[in-house]
């Protein structure tokens, strides 16, 4: 499909307005095992994200990830900003603005392995890599009913989060006290899967 102008502008905006309206949610999530900055950081970060929304369309699709994944690594901070601003840049590597599915999945899978090298993490650890990786796999099978399985996929990844112990970041501080609670990385990686499947959604 044609990832234009408009199409970016929609996605970021839905993104960014998503993560802004959660961010209570994810400060909660973090208080429970971090240090309770995962939603400000987020929301600091998102709202850069959409005061420039309209620059950082404007530019081609590889550009414009770039640009959110710049404004993300230099705004949000914590743990969680390099690591979501290596996850859109990285995404941004390769996109032409006319992209298949396949083409899609291969830059996420680039991403995702883009973070894992940052953040020296893996799948199993209780991070934002837990949902990633699934909603990846689903993006790979492709079919029917698409983006209502990648939220499905999301909600499930995050809520399985909750009986995991963490061994990465600072919930991995707490050893088994980090069980119990959601990640608030992977609650946040859910919300933005959401997003970008509800768009998905609505040009269907
Ligand atoms: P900080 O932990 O520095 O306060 P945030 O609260 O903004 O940063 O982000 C915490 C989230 O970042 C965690 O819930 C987790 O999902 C993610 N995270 C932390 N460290 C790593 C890592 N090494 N690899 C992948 N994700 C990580
Ligand atoms: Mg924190």
């Amino acid at each position: 499909m044609m990832i234009d102008c408009e199409i970016r502008k929609l996605l970021f905006k839905a993104v960014a307005q998503r993560v802004i309206a959660s961010a209570d949610e994810l400060t909660d999530l973090d208080r429970a095992i971090g240090d309770g900055d995962h939603g400000t950081n987020m929301r600091r970060g998102f709202e850069a994200v959409l005061s420039a929304v309209d620059e950082l369309a404007a530019k081609n699709l590889g550009e414009s990830l770039k640009g959110v994944g710049t404004t993300l690594v230099m705004k949000v901070g914590g743990a969680s900003g390099p690591l979501y601003g290596t996850l859109f840049m990285s995404l941004g590597k390769t996109l032409e603005d006319e992209v298949t599915r396949e083409q899609f999945a291969d830059a996420f899978a680039d991403a995702i392995g883009a973070v894992k090298a940052r953040g020296k993490s893996d799948v199993g650890q209780k991070t934002m890599l837990d949902v990633l990786f699934p909603v990846l796999a689903v993006l790979r099978e492709g079919g029917a009913g698409l983006p209502q399985r990648l939220k499905a996929a999301a909600k499930v990844a995050a809520e399985q989060t909750v009986p995991m112990r963490a061994i990465r970041g600072r919930a991995s501080f707490l050893g088994e006290r980090s069980i119990g609670h959601m990640d608030p990385g992977a609650r946040s990686s859910s919300l933005i899967v959401d997003a970008v499947a509800e768009v998905m959604e609505g040009l269907a």
